[in-house]
């Protein structure tokens, strides 16, 4: 089964669990609705719950002009935008969420709880364009994808806060899952692979976090996003292995631990879904950019 068409299964029965939800959230059976099977109203049901949207901007740079060349391409791509338009188009928000693109004078991205508002510092994807350019071919490509799993990163701790999911486990790493899976669902499997790229480059540069530290390890987080990327679709991404990227006993466990992510996100989601999510407005974009060289 190729990633997609089973994603196209996984999303039927997330239909199934948002028309149950739908009538749980009403206090009534489906019977007593008198909507039983009709799931376009039910999906409707939650837009009335739908009090918000993610917002992007990119804030000015002062002077450096590496970094106004990648303000620059992020703005112009409209690659972030058309993430976003997919996202507010499938999920009801209970209110707005930011997202800002900045000059921070330092190397970081992050949520904040209390402003409901994600900070994209431009020094970070600097970083990762650097780290990635030789391997993406372009420099704007590079930093595309070199911001784009940072992005639904950060976009998942959001949608962890706001929709209160009832995630167990390390809230970093759920937020990684939610990323890859994103991508995954969107086929941009070589930007997820560039996600995990960036990680083996922290491993190599920053100096180890920490046994406490909320997040695993860099590079425990680059060998669950190559791992999710095989188990999409194991016999398209067996290079991942026969390449040495991923040790066969790791892989062995991919393909169950990927579609059990994907599940989990999916029913996680399924309450405050207005209709299917689909990464239409993503992918487009991407193909657009590609056909102008981004
Ligand atoms: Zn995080």
């Amino acid at each position: 089964m190729t990633a997609r068409s089973a994603f196209f299964r996984i999303k039927q029965l997330s239909i199934a669990a948002t028309v149950a939800a739908a009538a749980f959230l009403t206090g009534c059976s489906l019977a007593d609705t008198g909507l039983e099977g009709d799931r376009d109203t039910l999906l409707a049901l939650n837009s009335d719950k739908d009090r918000g949207d993610f917002h992007v901007s990119y804030r000015p740079v002062e002077a450096d002009a590496y970094l106004k060349a990648i303000k620059h391409i992020l703005e112009t791509s409209g690659t972030y935008e058309a993430a976003v338009k997919d996202l507010n188009n499938a999920l009801s928000l209970p209110e707005d969420v930011n997202i800002e693109f900045l000059e921070c004078g330092s190397e970081d991205a992050y949520y904040d709880p209390n402003i409901k508002s994600i900070t994209l510092c431009y020094e970070l994807v600097k970083r990762y364009t650097d780290a990635l350019g030789s391997d993406d071919g372009s420099i704007e490509t590079a930093a595309l994808h070199a911001g784009l799993f940072t992005l639904f990163h950060e976009m998942g701790h959001a949608l962890i806060d706001v929709l209160e999911l009832p995630i167990t486990g390390r809230e970093e790493d759920a937020a990684d899952e939610f990323a890859a899976i994103m991508l995954l669902w969107s086929e941009q499997e070589v930007a997820a692979l560039s996600g995990a790229h960036q990680f083996s480059v922290d491993a190599k540069e920053w100096e180890a976090a920490p046994y406490w530290d909320e997040h695993g390890t860099d590079m425990q987080r680059y060998y669950n996003i190559a791992c999710y990327v095989y188990g999409s679709d194991s016999d398209r991404w067996a290079e991942l292995v026969t390449n040495k990227t991923l040790p066969q006993e790791r892989a062995d466990l991919c393909e169950e631990d990927y579609w059990r992510k994907s599940n989990s996100w999916n029913k996680l989601l399924a309450p405050y879904l207005k209709r299917r999510i689909e990464l239409t407005a993503l992918n487009e974009q991407i193909i657009r950019n590609s056909q102008r060289g981004l």
